[in-house]
């Protein structure tokens, strides 16, 4: 077997999947849905499967697709896109940030990645020949420092990942956050690669800002991102990366020949998504700021420390005052013996760090009740 799968272990967040089904515990680890999508988008579905829809789309995207989509996001980041030749519709954002990175990165090429991070960065760095230099995000605010990021510019990074808002830690990058980094990026001659999937889940008065919006950004930006978590399609495996047209070119090679494409059924159904109007948007804020507050409350009732998440849909809680060998013990332990599964946070950390664990409310309001019932068994 190859040198390079030595370098990264399987993800801890989809083995928690596994560890809590194994239980039965409610599965508060990997991040996804326990409702469904809208049932418009059911229905939509469910009329394409009776038609003829059943082939290869275009390699980079079904049209009609890339164009909903462009439309929506030329809107939301307030830039025209063009859906000819600025998008590439992949299986989801996982393959968008790999695709991202295999083209801009030659073997040897260093990555800054924030830490914490989305387990997949380390891993698509290391599947791309790059090598991460990780800038630490401290808790619990999780701010950067200045000075260590310009130290981590310095080394020559090709590109640089930012997860806003931020998965796990649930923090939004603020204007200047934002501004900071778009200096080294221009100073230092740098991409920028984006994961912005929870771009509309953003509790006020938070704001998402679009790093490719900001002055001079869009000619080294490559935002990805995808439908997951918007619509509640997880499943659905439907991504996307905007970038300008060169960068394209390049994307469109690494996605047609990884995947060929994303599938065409699903873009063909979930256009009548990207056509609900702001009103969908507003909606599911508030719905996901209801089951944040849902969620925390009965963390305070616990008696338990967090850092509440500014966006996206997860909190980090410290375990600290519990007596246990490791955070993955705990996570264990607990998916056996309380009920409920969470991600142990040391995966998500570069460092040593193994007093977090990080819990998602992307659930049902009765599913997070039971959970934070069961929950009092760490009382
Ligand atoms: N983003 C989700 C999480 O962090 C899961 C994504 C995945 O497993 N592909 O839990």
């Amino acid at each position: 077997l190859s040198k390079r799968i030595e370098n990264f272990t399987d993800s801890v967040i989809r083995r928690m999947t596994r560890i809590a089904n194994s239980h039965g515990a409610i599965n508060l680890s990997q991040g996804f849905p326990d409702f469904d999508p809208p049932s418009e988008l059911k229905n939509a579905l469910e009329k394409v499967a009776s038609g003829s829809i059943h082939q290869y789309a275009v390699t980079w995207g079904a049209k009609n697709f890339r164009e909903a989509l462009a439309k929506e996001q030329s809107k939301f980041m307030g830039i025209p896109i063009d859906p000819q030749t600025q998008i590439v519709v992949t299986c989801g954002s996982t393959e968008a940030m790999m695709a991202a990175m295999m083209t801009v990165c030659n073997p040897q090429d260093k990555v800054v990645v924030f830490s914490p991070f989305y387990e997949n960065y380390a891993a698509d760095a290391i599947l791309s020949g790059a090598e991460p230099i990780y800038v630490h995000l401290r808790p619990p605010e999780f701010k950067f420092d200045v000075n260590e990021l310009e130290e981590a510019f310095k080394q020559g990074p090709k590109a640089l990942i930012l997860c806003n808002p931020s998965n796990p830690t649930g923090k939004v990058f603020t204007l200047e956050e934002l501004q900071t980094i778009a200096y080294f990026a221009k100073k230092y001659d740098t991409f920028v690669i984006t994961d912005e999937v929870y771009e509309h889940i953003v509790y006020d008065p938070y704001q998402h800002i679009y790093f490719a919006s900001l002055p001079g950004m869009f000619e080294r930006t490559i935002s990805c991102s995808s439908l997951s978590k918007t619509y509640s399609i997880t499943g659905w495996r439907l991504g996307y990366l905007i970038a300008p047209s060169h960068i394209i070119d390049g994307a469109r090679k690494v996605h047609d020949f990884l995947t060929v494409g994303a599938a065409a059924p699903l873009q063909e159904a979930a256009v009548v998504a990207l056509n609900f109007g702001d009103d969908y948007y507003e909606e599911l804020k508030r719905s996901y700021i209801d089951k944040r507050d849902f969620f925390i409350k009965g963390l305070d009732k616990l008696g338990l420390k967090y850092t509440v998440p500014q966006g996206a849909y997860y909190v980090m809680v410290d375990i600290s005052e519990f007596a246990c060998e490791s955070d993955l013990e705990f996570c264990e332990w607990m998916a056996k013996e309380v009920g409920v599964a969470a991600v142990p946070g040391s995966s998500f950390f570069k460092d040593n760090v193994n007093h977090l664990i990080r819990f998602h409310f992307a659930k049902k309001k009765e599913t997070l009740e039971e959970a934070l019932k069961r929950l009092e068994k760490l009382k």
